[in-house]
This record gives C-alpha cells, sequence and structure tokens, in this order.
C-alpha cells in the first residue's frame, strides 16, 4: 500500500528546478539568477571563522545580522525578518496569511514559488496577466482586491521577465489596497534596477506603508545563493512576529549568518558588482537583440529572450546545452518560446550569444 499524503501534495506544483548543477567542467550557468562573482574573501573568512562553535545553535535572535541589516537601511531590528533564503519567509508569509476562502493576487509569469502558496494553503490565487511588454499591470492587480484578498505579491524586478515598474506605480497601488491586506514587494533583484533607482528608495514607503513588507536577498547580487540567507524588511512589527510564529527556531545557521554580516560592510565592491553586471547586461541584450530576437527592458541581471513564433523551444535549449551553455527554458516558467538567461561573468554572455546564433542559424 502507498503511502497516503494529505490532500494539498496533489495540490501543490512541484518546483521547476534547473539541471546543469551535476555537469561541471567548462560550462556557462545562465539558468539560475545567481550571481557570476563568488564571495569576497573577507565573506569566506567570517564564515569559516565560525565553524569551531558549530556544536552550538545559531543565536536564535540573530542579532548581528538583524543589527547589520538596521543599520543599513534604517529599519528597526523588530521590523526585520530574516529566512533560510528569501523563499522561506515567502512560504512561511503564505502560511501565516493564507486559508481555505483567502484570496491571493499576483501576476503570471512571476516566480515559480508564489502558486505553491496557495495551493498548499488552500487559498484561491487570482492570477494578473502582465502588459504587452511583460510588465506588471498594477492597476489591473489593485482592480483584483475583494474582501477575501489577504496578501499581494508584487514581483519588481519580475522574475523571469525581467522588468520592472517604478515606485510611483507602487505606490499607487499600496494607496488602493486596504491596510490590512499584505503587500509583498518581492525584490530579490532590486539592486539591479534603474527603474526603481536605488535599494533604498522603496525603504522609505515603509514608513507610510505598515502592511508593506519588502523581501530581499543575499542570494543575488551578494552572490551567497549556496549559503541561503533572505530578509525582509517590514512596515509593522506583524509580519515578522508571524513568519517567525511558524517557522522552525533555527533557520539560519551560524556561518550564513556571520557571511552575511560581512558581505554587508562591502557595500563598495556590492555596487561595483551591480556595475559590471548592469553594462554586462545591455552588452547582452543588444547581442541577443542583434540576431533580430525581441529582448524584455531588462531590470534585473538577467534577461527574457522571445524566440520566433515557429522556434522550437525544447530543441534551443537543448543545443545550447549541447555547446556548453545552460539557460532556462520559457516553458518551464509560465510562458512558451521563451528563455531566461542569467547574465554572466567574463566571456558567458558572447558565449551563449554566439552559441544561440549558431543554433537559430
Ligand atoms: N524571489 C525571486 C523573485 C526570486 O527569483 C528568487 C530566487 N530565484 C527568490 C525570491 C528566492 O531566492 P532565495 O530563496 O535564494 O533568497
Amino acid at each position: 500500500m502507498a503511502i497516503e499524503f494529505a490532500q494539498r501534495i496533489r495540490r501543490i506544483p512541484v518546483y521547476p528546478v534547473a539541471d546543469a548543477y551535476q555537469l561541471g567542467g567548462d560550462v556557462a550557468m545562465l539558468a539560475s539568477n545567481e550571481s557570476g562573482f563568488g564571495p569576497l574573501p573577507e565573506v569566506i573568512e567570517a564564515a569559516r571563522a565560525t565553524l569551531s562553535s558549530a556544536n552550538r545553535y545559531p543565536d536564535p535572535s540573530y542579532s548581528a545580522l538583524r543589527a547589520g541589516l538596521s543599520e543599513r537601511y534604517g529599519v528597526p531590528p523588530a521590523r526585520i525578518a530574516l529566512g533560510h533564503g528569501s523563499c522561506d519567509i515567502l512560504l512561511a508569509a503564505g502560511e501565516a496569511l493564507l486559508e481555505p476562502g483567502a484570496e491571493v493576487v499576483y501576476s503570471w509569469p512571476a516566480f515559480s514559488v508564489y502558486p505553491h502558496l496557495a495551493a498548499a494553503s488552500g487559498a484561491r490565487a487570482i492570477e494578473v496577466p502582465l502588459d504587452a511588454q511583460e510588465r506588471h499591470d498594477l492597476e489591473a492587480m489593485a482592480s483584483e482586491v475583494t474582501v477575501a484578498t489577504r496578501l499581494v505579491l508584487v514581483c519588481n524586478p519580475n522574475n523571469p521577465t525581467s522588468t520592472a515598474v517604478d515606485l510611483a506605480q507602487v505606490e499607487a497601488l499600496l494607496q488602493a489596497v486596504p491596510q490590512h491586506v499584505c503587500v509583498i514587494l518581492d525584490e530579490a533583484y532590486v539592486e539591479f534596477s534603474l527603474a526603481v533607482g536605488d535599494p533604498e528608495a522603496s525603504v522609505e514607503l515603509l514608513s507610510r506603508h505598515p502592511n508593506l513588507v519588502l523581501l530581499r536577498t543575499f542570494s543575488k547580487v551578494y552572490g551567497l545563493a549556496g549559503l541561503r540567507v533572505g530578509y525582509a524588511l517590514c512596515g509593522s512589527d506583524s509580519f515578522r512576529t508571524a513568519v517567525d510564529q511558524v517557522r522552525q527556531p533555527f533557520y539560519l545557521g551560524t556561518a550564513a549568518q556571520a557571511a552575511a554580516v560581512e558581505a554587508l560592510a562591502h557595500q563598495d565592491e556590492v555596487e561595483r558588482r551591480v556595475t559590471r553586471t548592469i553594462s554586462a547586461r545591455l552588452a547582452l541584450e543588444e547581442g541577443t537583440r542583434a540576431l533580430g530576437l525581441w529582448v524584455a527592458e531588462s531590470d534585473a541581471n538577467f534577461i527574457w529572450v522571445a524566440l520566433p513564433e515557429d522556434g522550437d523551444e525544447a530543441a534551443v535549449v537543448g543545443q545550447l546545452a549541447e555547446r556548453g551553455v545552460i539557460v532556462r527554458a520559457g516553458s518551464a516558467l509560465g510562458r512558451e518560446r521563451r528563455l531566461r538567461v542569467t547574465v554572466g561573468a567574463g566571456t558567458e554572455n558572447d558565449r551563449f550569444v554566439a552559441a544561440l546564433g549558431e543554433v537559430l542559424g
């Protein structure tokens, strides 16, 4: 007899994981929107220095990281939620806010974890289409808010389409949404966004909107995806208390916390990496457009490419892989005949453009 699982296990979509982690060798890994830059030596050393006390549990209040983030953003430590990656906070938010009869509003395609929140809780997912340029339509989202809405998710810049909306549009949405409805602005890629301006700009919105949560991560611009550290800057303490209530107390390892604290202290290097990534992104967009393809206006560390109408997405992704270039197929992310391509380091971007040119003939 097979094990009988909870009903929701049949509803929860399986996350579309990227393959190629087993590949090794000379491969351009452009599938997971990671940073092409490794952690700084000081960050590695800070993590290493914690290992001799690994017999102890982590500080359960994560005070050093909370203090570092509080100092950087001027948000009180009690309004900073932490997590095992920002995904951990997102899932906890779903658990804390949603239940059968409730609704969660988000755009689609957006981050592949959002559908999980409704499926796991039994809430209703209201998926609002992106506009013709693959950007969020925040007015359409606001018009979907009902008495049942508990959560609105805005991915800015949006994964997988790379596009961003400006903060005036975000604020108009916040004004249209009642204050008992939590709005999570998922800013995993905010540091790369010229539309948002700088990563401190949206923090200012918190003072006017206690229902707002800015969800952020050390996985992208800080290059620490493997250590799993996410954080959320919240407009009020209640969100942080609720997401802590539904999780285990020790969600963040000591080494991960130390690495994140150290990474925060190197903002000059972060800015240098952002500048290099943005200029590489512009070159990648230009090279891809020169092949005659439509590319969304990117505000992130990846681009979103439309294949020709008669293009066979699976064949293109496969043939790129044969040439050692790993990208994500759009159909796994909510839109067919698209490619999501991470901005790589060094020659990886030229390698993608050359390989795609060959594949498309
Ligand atoms: N939000 C968005 C939009 C993402 O693309 C990702 C990762 N791909 C995450 C959140 C989660 O990132 P992490 O758990 O590594 O912080």
